[in-house]
């Protein structure tokens, strides 16, 4: 699923979406306009064949003079400051510790992630996402309640579709924390 390109166009359409509703609501800090300013970013974990726009975090820098400051819309490519794109942070650690080994290993052989790298990211889940703000407000609009433990795979479980509308929705779902605002 993480080879298929066609799952990063959807997510860069996302993206720009996002992009263009956080640009309508102006400057959050003096209501100016916000032009876009995009930075390249070196992300790991994307198929090679995608091309340059694939590497840009959509970004957004208020044109007041006087003011100036920059406004990170919520991505669903960017999982803050990761070098990993958010579809291969999440989708491996969603395969979950101890469970089918063969596939983690495999998947992480494919991303060329380390196993320290990997035992931080579900450290991150355990840890640091659990006990955010973002988390602790979320978790109540899900229908069912999902163990800290089993994430982020019971989050994405929660939601409807094939593995990969579920890891879509999922990182819809996290963008919030994306934005400097929501930033861990
Ligand atoms: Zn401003």
């Amino acid at each position: 699923m993480l080879a298929d390109a066609g799952l990063y166009g959807l997510l860069l359409r996302l993206d720009q979406d996002l992009a263009r509703t956080a640009q309508e609501k102006r400057c959050g800090w003096c209501g100016g306009r916000l032009d876009r300013a995009d930075y390249a970013r070196k992300p790991r974990g994307l198929p090679p064949e995608l091309g340059a726009e694939h590497k840009v975090r959509l970004s957004l820098c208020c044109a007041a003079e006087g003011c100036r400051r920059r406004t990170r819309p919520p991505s669903v490519r960017f999982l803050g400051r990761r070098v990993y794109v958010g579809a291969a942070v999440v989708a491996i650690t969603a395969l979950g510790a101890g469970r089918r080994c063969a596939e983690v290993r495999d998947l992480r052989a494919w991303l060329g992630v380390s196993a320290r790298t990997l035992a931080r990211w579900r450290r991150w889940w355990r840890v640091v996402f659990a006990e955010s703000p973002f988390w602790r407000g979320a978790r109540g609009q899900l229908r069912t309640p999902v163990p800290v433990g089993a994430l982020p795979g019971a989050l994405l479980r929660r939601f409807a579709g094939d593995l990969q509308a579920q890891l879509i929705a999922g990182l819809r779902f996290l963008a919030p924390i994306t934005t400097a605002a929501g930033a861990m």
